[in-house]
């Protein structure tokens, strides 16, 4: 691990200088408040010893020479909506908050693209392009709070991802200041390019390790006018899960397929206050959207998909109006007051091997004493399991977290998958990268990260162990 230095009166003399006095903040309760993100678990928080909001490009460019020279590690924040610990500082240093810069500089309609601070919100890039009949189509279930700069970080994906790709297909080019300091702009706006390698995406998805995200030009596409929304219950996982498969061989081109189980469903109903039919039935749901440009297939898409779902054993039908998708995004919110303690998982398989690890996972789930509840975003084959601690002990927890965790993991890579699917390593599960990754594959990730940090200022202890 390299070596770093603490912060000194002197530093925060420099930073004053860069961002202003009033952007550099060391007291307690601040300091307190960026120790996590997400995490709940009080033993992987971390304090920084300073927090710096950048206001420009220049700015970020600045703090980043400082923490070169004076060898201070360095953590981007966004909106500290991260679930895999990325956006604590885990070993010290500046948090480098990025919120303040957050204009939307220009939707082009007529060119179909949008420029954006990297401290925009998400829903507001999302509602400046329907204002001009007009779709950003990255969605994160969490797009109310997170950042666009932390979206581009992390690659994150959503609901909207099994047609549209995750975030790293809506950017054209990022503004990003390098590891060293260096301001420049990877990527272009254009519809094809063979110029060179293809820097822009590897920096998006690198978590802020191998640059920070400064402004962006995203793409935007025609909004669809007619959409078509359908929730099917199951009182069978197996059913449920084979509905996936179908929808696509069908040729639906859904924009959406999100399953939640049982203990999701119950729980997000009760926090919501709406009652789902069958919600308290041990049911669970799958919820397919489908758009298009044409009113005249709306009622042929609706009927095919009813169709499909009655096939599959669906037991109900439903139409998932306003009141279905709260239910679905308030899902992580919902069990908040289940458990203080809880860990999110973000797992990956092939689509077509989506059924078998829901059910193989849930299964394995009973062996512990957590609680587990599972969502997926099936149609990309994109899982996500939140274990609840509730009255474990410590040990025990740890213990058994350990323990599936092992098993799942090896699981997930015997069908091809992978350990994350939108939600980045970040410090949480770097042990994990470091054990299943291909080792050449891991030895040129860290080779370029030498290259282009060879101090490892940015985001030190995230994604992987560089020294
Ligand atoms: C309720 C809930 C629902 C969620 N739903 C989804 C979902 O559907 N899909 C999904 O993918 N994720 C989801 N997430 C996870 C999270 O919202 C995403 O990872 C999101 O992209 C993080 O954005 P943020 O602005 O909060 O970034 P932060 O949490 O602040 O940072 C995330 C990472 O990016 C780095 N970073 C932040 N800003 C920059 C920057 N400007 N330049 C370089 N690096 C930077 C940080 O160091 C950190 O490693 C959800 C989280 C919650 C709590």
């Amino acid at each position: 691990m390299a070596k770093y230095n603490p912060v000194t009166p002197e530093l925060l003399e420099e930073l004053k200088k860069v961002v202003g006095a009033a952007n550099v903040k060391t007291d307690a309760e601040t300091l307190d408040r960026f120790k996590t993100d997400e995490e709940t678990d009080p033993r992987l928080m971390h304090l920084p010893e300073v927090v710096v909001w950048a206001n420009s490009t220049e700015e970020v460019a600045a703090v980043m020479k400082l923490a070169n020279r004076f060898v201070v590690p360095v953590t981007p924040r966004s909106a500290g909506t991260s679930v895999s610990d990325g956006a604590i500082p885990v070993l010290g240093g500046i948090v480098l908050n990025m919120e303040k810069m957050n204009k939307i500089i220009e939707i082009n309609e007529d060119a179909m693209y949008a420029v954006a601070e990297a401290g925009s919100r998400t829903i507001d890039i999302q509602m400046a392009a329907k204002a001009k009949g007009l779709l950003y189509a990255g969605d994160p279930c969490s797009a109310e709070s997170c950042l666009i700069g932390g979206n581009i970080a992390t690659n994150a994906g959503g609901n909207k991802a099994v047609r549209y790709g995750t975030t790293r297909n809506q950017v054209f080019s990022v503004e990003v200041v390098t590891p060293t300091g260096e301001i420049t702009t990877l990527g272009s706006r254009l519809k094809k390019c063979s110029t060179g390698y293809c820097l822009e995406q590897l920096v998006m998805g690198s978590e802020g390790t191998l640059g920070i995200i400064c402004k962006a030009t995203l793409k935007l596409l025609p909004l669809p006018p007619y959409k078509v929304d359908v929730a099917a219950v199951y009182d069978d996982l197996d059913k449920a899960v084979t509905l996936v498969p179908n929808l696509v061989k069908a040729g639906l081109e859904p924009t959406s397929v999100e399953f939640m189980d049982s203990n999701f469903l119950k729980s997000s109903c009760e926090y919501s206050e709406i009652k789902l039919p069958h919600c308290d039935e041990g049911v669970c749901y799958l919820i397919v959207s489908m758009e298009t440009f044409n009113e005249d297939e709306v009622d042929a898409k609706m009927e095919k998909l009813a169709e499909i779902c009655e096939e599959s054993g669906a037991i109900d039908v439903l139409e998932a109006d306003d009141r279905v998708w709260t239910v679905r995004r308030n899902c992580l919110e919902s069990t908040r007051s289940l458990s203080k303690i809880a860990q999110s998982d973000d797992l990956v398989v092939p689509v077509d091997q989506i059924a078998n690890c829901i059910k193989r996972l849930t299964e394995e789930a009973k062996k512990y004493d957590f609680t587990m509840f599972c969502l997926a975003h099936a149609g990309d084959g994109n899982l996500h399991f939140q274990h609840m601690k509730g009255d474990m002990s410590d040990e025990a927890w740890e213990e058994q977290q350990h323990a599936f965790h092992e098993t799942a993991y090896s699981y997930v890579y015997s069908l091809g998958g992978r350990i994350s699917g939108e939600h980045g390593i970040g410090a949480k599960k770097v042990y994990a990268m470091e054990k299943y990754t291909d080792p050449v594959e891991l030895a040129m990730m860290k080779a370029i990260k030498k290259a282009l940090d060879p101090l490892d200022i940015l985001n030190p202890g995230k994604v992987m162990n560089v020294y």
